[in-house]
């Protein structure tokens, strides 16, 4: 029997290069290896994105989106977070092996707090609950996730083993984060800080539908520096993005030379920044293009959709009902 994998991304809106290199590529290979459950965290945007009115494009358009990059719904289990009701019957239940001090601490509920302070909402608060759900509910050993939520994984392990301790048994296995590179990977911002978020604003963000013309413009904004001084200088982190941006997507030759260039005081960033637009435009085109070719097949979408919604729900409901039996619940 094959290992089990779980993960999903946000509905919200368009997926930008940071979802795709940290997440969906590697999705795209576990598929093969894995049974896979790969799912559109419908809910977990509602503690972001509230409103109704994008939400179902929004949703076709992470669909298209996963089937664009190389996600076969013959070879996994691809499915909407909201048709399997299941999940938030185990949410529920999960909320009782949280607790409030360490959901306060994590990382990227402070963020939240700092980025939306009008709507800190108990959802953001307990978002870890949820996810650990996502995961525990088909009983997943591997979690292919970036490395801003590589805490969220631990969580999961502690809430499942508070789960076996409370009713003493064995019952849920401890998941990991995984992917295939050396390390969990973060895809920086264009705005010359941290990681590639929307929520630091369109300009900072390369979609994968972007447009030769639109790559070009936002990265020949990104911010860089008046350039080294003396050799061996260390890189201020805007430029250090830019060298991590273009290990993304450029040749080894190429990224040698502007290594050596920074090394000799003699990098000009313009040049630097025209080549990684290049280099973004050749590696995205092919995914741009599937994904206008799959919006056209609607009953294709919706097919892919019911179809995967139906295995993820017989999974879920295997485990709800055996979480049900373990707490004494009667079913129903
Ligand atoms: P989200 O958009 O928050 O639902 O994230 C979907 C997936 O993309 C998660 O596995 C994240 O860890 C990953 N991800 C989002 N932004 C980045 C980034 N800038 N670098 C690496 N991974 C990311």
């Amino acid at each position: 029997m094959r290992e089990i994998a779980v993960s999903g991304v946000r509905p919200t809106g368009k997926q930008h290069l940071g979802n795709y290199l940290g997440a969906v590529v590697n999705f795209v290979r576990m598929q093969e290896e894995y049974d896979g459950y790969f799912f559109i965290a419908d809910l977990h945007s509602l503690t972001t994105h509230p409103r109704a009115a994008d939400l179902q494009a929004n949703v076709r358009q992470t669909l298209i989106e996963y089937l664009a990059c190389g996600l076969d719904p013959d070879k996994c289990t691809l499915f909407v977070q909201s048709h399997v009701p299941q999940i938030s019957e185990l949410y529920l239940i999960f909320n009782m092996f949280a607790y409030d001090g360490e959901l306060h601490k994590v990382p990227t509920f402070k963020d939240k707090v700092r980025t939306q302070p009008d709507n800190v909402n108990a959802g953001l608060l307990t978002y870890p609950v949820l996810m650990a759900v996502d995961i525990l509910i088909h009983h997943a050993m591997k979690v292919p996730v970036g490395k801003d939520q590589m805490q969220h994984i631990e969580m999961t392990r502690n809430f499942g083993n508070r789960f076996n301790h409370t009713y003493g048994v064995e019952y849920f296995k401890e998941p990991i984060g995984f992917n295939y590179g050396d390390a969990p990977l973060s895809v920086p911002s264009l705005d010359g800080e941290g990681k590639m978020s929307k929520s630091k604003g369109e300009n900072t963000v390369i979609y994968l539908m972007d447009e030769p013309d639109a790559i070009r413009k936002k990265i020949m904004k990104a911010p860089s520096d008046s350039g080294p001084k003396e050799p061996g200088q260390p890189k201020t982190e805007a430029v250090q993005n830019l060298f991590d941006l273009m290990k993304l997507v450029s040749k080894p030759d190429v990224i040698a030379h502007y290594d050596q260039a920074y090394h000799d005081c003699a990098i000009r960033y313009g040049d630097m920044k025209k080549q990684i637009a290049e280099d973004m435009t050749v590696f995205l085109t092919p995914i741009r293009e599937r994904i206008r070719e799959i919006s056209a097949d609607q009953a294709y979408l919706t097919r892919v959709m019911e179809e995967g919604g139906e295995k993820a729900r017989a999974s879920a409901q295997k485990t709800v009902t055996e979480v049900r039996e373990i707490i004494g619940l009667k079913s129903r």
